[in-house]
């Protein structure tokens, strides 16, 4: 695959990787980051994450052969629909947000002819934020899901795909409410259970954490702003996910109140089980 005009709107942690690693690839000739300010874009500049910048969301997609939006999840939609109608015929529109139904069906089958939107989502990131947190090779061997609908050109899946793929991505192709779904016990509920647990440390315990602590909460540390959107977003499955969660907590205070140790060894034995069949 090579791209003649990549464009990267929202060029933090995830459109500073696609940038680094697109440029390192050889994937694109220019790489234009799209910013609403301008310290950001410059940082992202000087790491060479992008060739250009841009402050003015149309004028950075006019160019476009492939436009990726890494912007939060809840403004995704809305920058899609304002460029859209600047976008050259033949232009295709991704992104790589954490969430995908209500966003895709925002968009799908909304948008001017001869542009083409099909949502992605890598599955690879971190807690930190912005373009001196982004790595070259954060997508290699990495799943990247990618989000068809009954409405999508089946060329603009096969492009999306191609494009995750030039960056070192798997791709796994699952409709939106699937991914979110999926997403909802992988990814988003992990989320809120190290946020829960973080959340309720007191201040003078703090010289007593260790590594369990810490592992345990890191992606507590992630951005409030970005996540909000994420969970509202995606309430509905989250919720649903939550349900079963609260049910083993209840399994285990049930088998705390009783010292029931063979109760315990049991729930204790299923978490490791699992645990381990992830591998490091
Ligand atoms: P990030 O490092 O904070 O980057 C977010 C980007 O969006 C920045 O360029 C930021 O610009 C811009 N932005 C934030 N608020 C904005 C607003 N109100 N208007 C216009 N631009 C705004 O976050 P990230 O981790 O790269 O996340 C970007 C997307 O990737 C999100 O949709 C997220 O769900 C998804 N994602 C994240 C991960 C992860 O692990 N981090 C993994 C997969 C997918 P400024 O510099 O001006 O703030």
């Amino acid at each position: 695959m090579r791209i003649r005009t990549l464009t990267i709107v929202g060029v933090g942690l995830i459109g500073g990787s696609i940038g680094l690693a697109a440029r390192r690839r050889g994937l694109a000739e220019r790489v234009v980051g799209v910013g609403r300010q301008q310290a950001t874009l410059d940082r992202a500049l000087a790491l060479e994450a992008i060739t250009e910048t841009c402050t003015d969301l149309t004028e950075g997609v006019r160019q476009a052969d492939l436009v990726v939006f890494c912007t939060p999840v809840d403004l995704i939609a809305d920058q899609i629909r304002v460029c859209a109608p600047a976008c050259r015929p033949g232009t295709l529109i991704t992104d790589a947000g954490s969430t995908k139904a209500a966003l895709v069906q925002a968009v799908d089958g909304n948008l001017p002819k001869g542009i083409s939107f099909v949502g992605s989502h890598p599955l690879a990131g971190s807690e930190k934020r912005g373009p001196e947190h982004a790595m070259a090779g954060l997508f290699e061997g990495r799943v990247t899901v990618v989000t068809p609908t009954a409405k999508s050109d089946p060329e603009a899946v096969a492009r999306t795909r191609a494009f995750w793929e030039a960056l070192g991505s798997r791709v796994v192709l699952l409709n939106p409410e699937a991914h979110d779904q999926a997403l909802a016990m992988t990814s988003h509920l992990p989320h809120l259970l190290a946020s829960a647990l973080a959340g309720v440390l007191p201040d003078d315990l703090r010289p007593l954490t260790a590594t369990g602590f810490r592992d345990t909460t890191r992606v507590a540390g992630g951005d409030p702003a970005l996540w909000t959107a994420i969970f509202l977003q995606n309430r509905m499955p989250l919720l649903k996910t939550l349900e079963t969660l609260r049910g083993q907590m209840d399994a285990f205070q049930h088998a705390l109140t009783h010292a029931d140790g063979p109760a315990i060894d049991a729930l204790l034995a299923q978490g490791k089980r699992n645990r381990d069949a992830l591998g490091n």
